[in-house]
């Protein structure tokens, strides 16, 4: 049986055509097919504006630059997730403080994120970096609650949970990324991701101001605004007689930088945009496959399992199990051809956080996870019987 990764891009003629299209067009990059990805990305997450950049660490980096972060300023996030989340706090020179996991869904805790709160002096912090882990949606309504009562901004990490949505208070459903609790959401169409686009970002939100600022960040701080002008038309059209401004005339305002997506990225993350419903989908229908099999066994413990699929729904980046004997499973499976993956080693244990003063011991609910956290092959176009193959794989290893 050939190998089965944890996770895989989904690509077909269609994307490879859009592509092609795109290659054999007048722009490879800065032209029409950035914004019609953005607006398509716009209506899918619900949100009013969509900035495409060049990957989901840019998104996130823009996202601290926009938000102001500054050196010396605290930020929290969760120490289960992919290290951008936590980095891009860095980039800006702000001071990462992680906290704690909520057993029940891997998320960064609520109620931990309060008791930081309560027990520091006001102001301390500035903002949230909420992670949708493997796809399950945090509860923005809670956290926009908590982050409004203690001044604070909120990042969604979304690039787990295109497609998925919670249920607010009133009853209404809240997509990821739609931009009504967050300040800004952002997303990753790197190939293990939803949406593949070879790498490739976006940032969603509902602000304009937020909007502008990142539309200027993504190409080196560079305008050629006309109202967004700073210095006068004397200066722009020197030694002509020009009686506006000149052609040619454009500003750099800020330090920005070179976060652009090509237009054949773009062509590829709408083609693949298309058929994201179809793929989470699949992931759903995998999702439940693997409930079914595993559901009552002592050692085989998943978080599918307790979901309450008509309130909440998963997107399934990720199909995570947690297991006594990890260590060996991951092993014989390896043995199989089959590429089981683990998300994540908690981030403050990184050596580079280290230095910054994390230690073992710091988040007990985290690293106890990640002592057992397993994430099986989870992609739509994973086979029923290379799945039944994987589970059969498990099952026999614990019997
Ligand atoms: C993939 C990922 C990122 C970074 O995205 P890239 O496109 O790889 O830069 C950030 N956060 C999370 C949770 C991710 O899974």
């Amino acid at each position: 049986m050939k190998a089965i990764p944890y996770g895989k891009q989904d690509i077909q003629q269609d994307d490879i055509d859009a592509v092609i299209s795109a290659l054999t067009s007048d722009y490879l990059t800065q032209g029409p097919r950035i914004l019609e990805f953005e607006k398509a990305f716009a209506a899918y997450t619900g949100a009013k504006y969509a900035v495409a950049v060049a990957n989901g660490t840019a998104a996130l980096h823009l996202s601290a630059m926009v938000l102001n972060v500054q050196p010396g300023d605290k930020v929290i996030t969760t120490a289960i997730t992919f290290a951008a989340s936590a980095n891009c706090v860095r980039y800006c020179g702000g001071e990462v403080v992680f906290c704690d996991i909520d057993p029940e869904t891997y998320l960064l805790d609520l109620r931990q994120v309060r008791s930081l709160l309560e027990s520091h002096p006001r102001n301390t912090f500035k903002g949230i970096i909420p992670v949708d882990f493997a796809g399950y949606p945090v509860n923005l309504e809670a956290f926009r609650q908590l982050a409004d009562e203690y001044g604070l901004w909120i990042i969604e990490d979304a690039c787990h949970s295109p497609g998925a949505y919670f249920t607010d208070s009133k009853g209404v459903r809240q997509h990821c990324g739609n931009g009504n609790f967050a300040d800004l959401s952002v997303f990753s169409f790197h190939p293990v991701k939803h949406i593949a686009a070879g790498e490739g970002g976006m940032v969603t939100t509902n602000s304009e101001a937020l909007y502008k600022k990142l539309m200027l960040l993504r190409t080196h701080g560079i305008t050629r605004d006309q109202d967004a002008f700073i210095n006068g038309q004397e200066l722009a059209s020197a030694g002509e007689d020009a009686t506006n401004y000149p052609g040619w005339y454009m500003e750099m305002q800020t330090l920005g930088f070179n976060y652009r997506l090509t237009d054949f990225q773009a062509a590829l993350g709408l083609s693949q945009l298309k058929k994201a419903d179809a793929g989470l989908a699949r992931r759903k229908e995998i999702a439940k496959r693997y409930d079914t099999a595993f559901k009552g066994h002592p050692a085989i413990q998943s978080l599918g399992l307790e979901l309450q699929e008509q309130d909440t729904s998963h997107a399934y980046h990720l199909y995570v199990i947690q297991v006594k004997k990890r260590l060996g499973l991951y092993n014989s499976l390896r043995q199989d051809n089959i590429f089981p993956q683990i998300h994540y080693i908690p981030v403050h244990l990184m050596p580079y956080y280290q230095q910054q003063g994390w230690k073992k011991g710091d988040l007990p609910v985290a690293e106890d996870y990640y002592a057992h956290c397993l994430s099986l092959p989870m992609y739509p176009s994973l086979s029923n019987e290379e799945q039944d193959f994987v589970i059969d794989r498990i099952l026999k290893y614990f019997s």
